[in-house]
């Protein structure tokens, strides 16, 4: 017993040095996978431990036949015996714990050990072997024992060779036993014999020591793998839930392998459908060819990795767009394997870069090409025809919009604008290019060469179409247009100049009266910059104090007294003398001016007049763009506060060109200011549109007529019956009604016989300065004192002559 214990101790003793010593020599096996190492080792000792303990029983039967004919027949049997037992229970241990199968993978270092001292117990009771049976035995037992012993130590490391210490365990006392007898048999061969056992020993030992350290390796990089792989996968599925990507795999023939569950939902297809599809067939196109590439079948034959390949999709119906990247892929041999990659729906953005695209190019409102767009349509056409056969640039720009935009507000200005560009593109159809430049401003390339007699038909049918009233819910506004144009290469060496050209002639055709065109011409320049200059000068007159008024009378038709004063503005220019209105309140206006020069025109009037006897009276003209500002009402009562001026004395004259623009604001602004109770005349009657329909809306005081009537009156009869119809048309309507121009002493009797209320003309006073007034009124009054003396001589006269 006590022996045992001591050959158990030593055994084991011996096997834990071993071991220690061996595990130097292997690889370092990281902690966590110790257990998952050792039972890995057990797993391969267990797969060949029938066979093992087969040879066991076998060998250790056949040893006592050879040995049965011996003096140690009985020690024999009982050794054959004991193996045959231990053999026995160990095949018995190897069902339990198949059976067992508790599904753990891990092997405690005890285990290891308890299956390192069962290995080293059976080499032990084999290492007796020689002991028992050699001795006193001839030389063919011996060579047998040796023989088979040989044997027993490769069946016992081959099938313990995962785990090395078991190995050496088991085989070591085998070759110390062996060796213990042939070195003191004294016997040549059997020396010869324990060197080759020596030798075998040797190889098996290292042979076991690599190969446990190659299985050893080879778990320890698996695991690792597969942490990898775990690691890998862990990513992946984070990548996708994180971010819109996809991944994909195709093969060397573009057919798909690995599909995400996202790209199957971005393909509106199940996974299974699209394996081993071809991108193309999911009508996948390229829709920006990366350069060099034609198709999609590119990629494969490039084998390259591409970035962001946009490929147009077809997802049910609907077309949508891919981003692709993928890397080649290359089989163990380097053979082109395929792609992968990660994808994306970028339909979204590309929708979205494609309208900035559309906005970059097209004006939103009117759906015209923009100004951009018109600069690169210009440059095409000049560097296609600009030198040789011609080109042409019309610029062209609404008159007045500016009033129905300020007054109506900006939904009406902008369906104004969205209607004449329809017209403006209905009218010049394929003949150019239609588009807007900002604001009302509009230009026209004409890419091919025209005679100039065309492009002024093209240039008067724009402005007909634009000169139709519009309908714009429910409004009635009537506005026109000017074009210039410039002609290629007549006038300009390049399209930049063309293009300032034409919108030189432009400025022109706006100066000249609007509503017409204007080819360029060379001395347009002078004049723009004339009118600049000018531009520069009127901003700077109010504040020089350069405007000032004069004034002109109105007179009574029957008695031919003075009723009051038509205030009529004049400009002291520095070096241009004195400017009459004409040549600048249209460029005032043009420039914006005319609101703070009519505000200052208004006080200034109410100011003189204050100071006149109480019943005369001051008319002060208005422009429709102070309308259009929105504070005239506020202008008009601020300048009769100021002045003292009862309001009855204010005449606000108008034209009808005010009201054909808009109807709602100003007849509200109309009737503010008649409340106030300032009285409002109809300007130029007869000149404009003449709708007799705003006599009626609105409750004027008083018509004017204008001169060119009484001009014609004399010498067409026509004329003098619409005067007759208007003088008869005031009287219907209670309104007043005065004849401008009246040169002649006959226009005015013929003017007094239809019954006209008041006269203004150079008969009865040119427009005067403040100062001439008192001497004029004192003249008038001489004047009509003598007419009254006069007429009652010629009244008293006529009676003498009746009695
Ligand atoms: P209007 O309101 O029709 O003014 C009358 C114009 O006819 C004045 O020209 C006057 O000098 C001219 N005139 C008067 N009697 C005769 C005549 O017997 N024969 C001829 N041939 N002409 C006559 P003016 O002063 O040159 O004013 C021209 C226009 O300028 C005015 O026409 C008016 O529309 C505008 N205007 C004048 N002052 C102002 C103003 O302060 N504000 C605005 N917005 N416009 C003004
Ligand atoms: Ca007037
Ligand atoms: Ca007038």
């Amino acid at each position: 017993m006590r022996q045992t214990s001591f050959f158990s101790g030593v055994i084991s003793g011996t096997a834990s040095r071993a071991a220690a010593l061996l595990s130097r020599h292997l690889t370092a096996v990281p902690e966590a996978m110790a257990g998952r190492v050792r039972f890995e080792q057990l797993a391969s000792i267990q797969r060949l431990t029938p066979v093992m303990m087969a040879a066991n029983i076998i060998n250790a039967q056949l040893v006592c036949l050879a040995g049965l004919g011996g003096t140690h027949r009985l020690t024999l049997l009982v050794w054959a015996g004991v193996v045959t037992c231990y053999a026995l229970l160990g095949l018995r241990g190897w069902v339990a714990a198949r059976r067992r199968k508790s599904g753990k993978n891990t092997v405690s270092a005890r285990g290891v050990r308890r299956v390192a001292l069962q290995a080293g117990l059976l080499g032990f009771i084999w290492g007796l072997l020689p002991a028992l049976a050699l001795h006193d035995a001839g030389l063919h037992m011996s060579m047998l024992v040796v023989a088979l012993m040989a044997g027993m130590i490769g069946v016992g490391s081959f099938a313990l060779l995962t785990l090395p210490v078991a190995a050496l365990a088991y085989t070591t006392p085998l070759v110390v036993g062996s060796l213990w007898v042939l070195l003191t048999s004294h016997e040549p061969i059997l020396l010869a014999l324990a060197g080759l056992l020596i030798f075998c020993y040797l190889v098996v030992g290292l042979s076991c020591l690599s190969h446990a350290k190659v299985f050893v390796d080879r778990l320890v990089a698996g695991d690792e793998l597969e942490r990898q792989k775990q690691v890998v996968s862990l990513l992946l599925s984070d990548f996708e839930e994180g971010s819109s990507d996809w991944l994909w795999e195709v093969d060397a023939a573009g057919a798909l392998t690995y599909v995400s569950e996202r790209m199957a939902e971005a393909a509106g297809r199940p996974r299974e459908d699209l394996l081993g599809r071809r991108v193309s067939e999911l009508g996948a196109e390229l829709a920006e060819a990366p350069e060099g590439l034609s198709n999609l079948g590119g990629l494969l034959i490039d084998q390259k990795a591409f970035r962001d390949v946009v490929v147009s999709v077809l997802v049910g119906d609907e077309l949508h767009w891919w981003a692709l990247s993928g890397k080649p892929i290359h089989d163990l041999d380097g053979a082109f394997a395929g792609f992968r990659g990660v994808g994306a729906d970028v339909t979204q953005a590309r929708k979205d870069q494609e309208r900035i695209k559309r906005l970059a190019h097209y004006d939103v409102l009117t759906g015209l090409p923009n100004r951009l767009s018109f600069l690169q349509a210009l440059s095409a056409a000049w560097d296609a025809k600009g030198k040789t056969s011609g080109c042409a640039v019309l610029c062209l720009d609404l008159d007045h919009f500016k009033g129905v935009n300020d007054s109506l507000g900006h939904p009406i200005g902008d369906a104004l604008l969205a209607e004449a560009a329809g017209r403006l593109r209905a009218c010049v159809g394929e003949t150019g290019v239609v588009t807007r430049l900002g604001g009302d401003e509009f230009a026209v390339v004409v890419r091919d060469h025209l005679a100039p007699a065309e492009l002024g038909a093209l240039a008067q049918a724009i402005v007909d179409a634009l000169s139709q009233p519009y309908e714009l819910n429910d409004h009635h506004v009537s506005i026109g247009a000017s074009v210039g144009i410039a002609v290629a290469p007549a006038d300009a060496d390049d399209a930049d100049t063309l293009l300032k050209n034409a919108d030189l002639a432009l400025y022109r055709a706006k100066g000249d009266g609007r509503g017409a065109y204007r080819f360029f011409e060379a001395t347009m320049d002078l004049w723009a910059q004339e009118r600049r200059a000018l531009e520069i000068d009127l901003r700077s007159a109010l504040k020089n104090d350069e405007l000032k008024l004069f004034f002109q009378p109105l007179i009574g038709a029957k008695a031919h007294e003075t009723i009051g004063f038509e205030a009529l503005l004049r400009w002291q220019h520095p070096r241009r003398g004195l400017v009459g209105p004409d040549d600048f309140i249209e460029c005032a206006e043009q420039w914006g001016l005319i609101c703070k020069i009519g505000e200052w025109v208004l006080n200034e009037a109410c100011r003189q007049a204050a100071a006149w006897p109480a019943p005369l009276k001051v008319a002060v003209n208005l422009s429709p763009n102070q309308f259009a500002a929105g504070d005239l009402v506020d202008q008009v009562r601020a300048a009769l506060e100021a002045s003292g001026l009862a309001p009855s004395r204010l005449e606000l004259e108008i034209t009808e060109g005010l009201l054909l623009r808009d109807t709602a604001g100003t007849l509200e602004q109309l009737k503010a200011l008649k409340d106030l109770g300032v009285r409002i005349a109809m300007d130029d009657f007869g000149t404009g549109y003449s709708s007799l329909a705003y006599l009626w809306r609105f409750p004027f005081d008083k018509i004017k007529i204008d001169r060119t009537f009484v001009a014609e009156m004399a010498g067409n009869p026509a004329i003098a019956d619409i005067l007759r119809t208007i003088t008869l048309l005031g009287r219907t309507l209670n309104l007043e009604v005065t004849a401008e121009g009246v040169e002649t002493a006959d226009q005015a009797r013929i003017l007094e016989d239809m019954r006209c209320d008041h006269f203004q003309g150079y008969l009865f006073g040119r427009p005067m300065p403040i100062a001439d007034i008192p001497g004029f009124l004192l003249d008038n009054t001489a004047q009509q004192m003598r007419r009254i003396v006069l007429d009652e001589a010629a009244e008293s006269a006529a009676a003498a002559k009746g009695a």
